[in-house]
């Protein structure tokens, strides 16, 4: 196909590689946090059955009774998609696109997987915080915390989705019981390693690759189609299935792929090798 031709040939000649991802990206690593499919059903069946959970997101905001089953949900959440994760093709396929050229990653999924995928944790901004880490529920200090230790320890131990209570944990500071990190505030090295990204391929060949994100986004799909606008030298690589959406000020440097990330990732990255 000629447009993959065009953008395999944009990739090659990118002087750095902007990768932007939503929860497109995590569905199709099997990770869907609005669906009551089988994978709900498998992985928090009685959870749905005793509390009425519709799915990954209700339980994630459901106002729990004690922090012994809330802690009972997260844990079990965060061990079965993060405690054993391997790099999915799809990461597989996208390190490959990236190769060693220069890249960042903007993200609002919060499991982890790009770090655990092997993408340097320096060059991983996830808006929106993560699981992977955890932080004082009261703010009584900035510092995070690997939650994954905890997370292994409770999940467990974890009967019938509650936890025994001397797992769960506390602050090292203050003594309050942690949350996990919800970027509140943003990272300061992650936030100086963006605005050098910027800085730096500004005038570039700046690839943006940007894999499934809605099309009305906010959060990150609106300002990646600005950066593009701003960035003369910018090629806009849009991934999503059944919902392209580019601006007409972007429409001519820009690539819209429709159809499922782990197909389009897979064809692009045997282009590219
Ligand atoms: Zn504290």
């Amino acid at each position: 196909m000629e447009q993959y031709i065009e953008i395999t040939e944009k990739i090659k000649h990118a002087d750095a590689i902007l990768i932007g991802a939503s929860n497109g990206l995590s569905i199709t690593e099997g990770l869907h946090l609005f669906a009551d499919n089988q994978a709900f059903q498998d992985v928090f069946g009685d959870l749905k059955e005793k509390y009425g959970l519709r799915n990954i997101l209700d339980g994630y905001f459901y106002q729990w009774r004690t922090l012994e089953e809330k802690w009972g949900f997260i844990s079990r959440l965060i061990e079965h998609y993060s405690g054993t994760y391997e790099a999915s093709p799809v990461m597989k396929n996208l390190k490959t696109i990236v190769g060693d050229k220069p890249y960042f990653v903007v993200t609002s999924n919060g499991e982890g997987h790009f770090e655990q995928s092997g993408f340097d944790p320096d060059k991983v901004y996830e808006v929106e915080g993560n699981w992977i880490e955890m932080q004082c529920s009261q703010k009584c200090h900035d510092t995070l915390y690997p939650s994954m230790a905890s997370i292994h320890k409770m999940a467990k131990a974890e009967r019938n989705g509650i936890v025994p209570t001397e797992l769960i944990p506390h602050c090292p500071e203050c003594g309050a019981v942690m949350k996990l990190y919800d970027a509140q505030p943003p990272k300061k090295n992650i936030t100086d390693a963006w605005n050098n990204f910027l800085k730096e391929y500004h005038e570039k060949n700046l690839v943006i690759l940007e894999l499934g994100i809605g099309w009305r986004n906010q959060l990150i799909k609106a300002p990646l189609m600005r950066l593009t606008a701003q960035e003369r030298k910018a090629t806009y690589i849009t991934i999503n299935l059944g919902e392209i959406y580019i601006t007409d000020n972007i429409r001519e440097k820009s690539y819209g792929l429709d159809g499922k990330l782990d197909i389009i990732l897979e064809e692009l990255a045997s282009k590219i090798n």
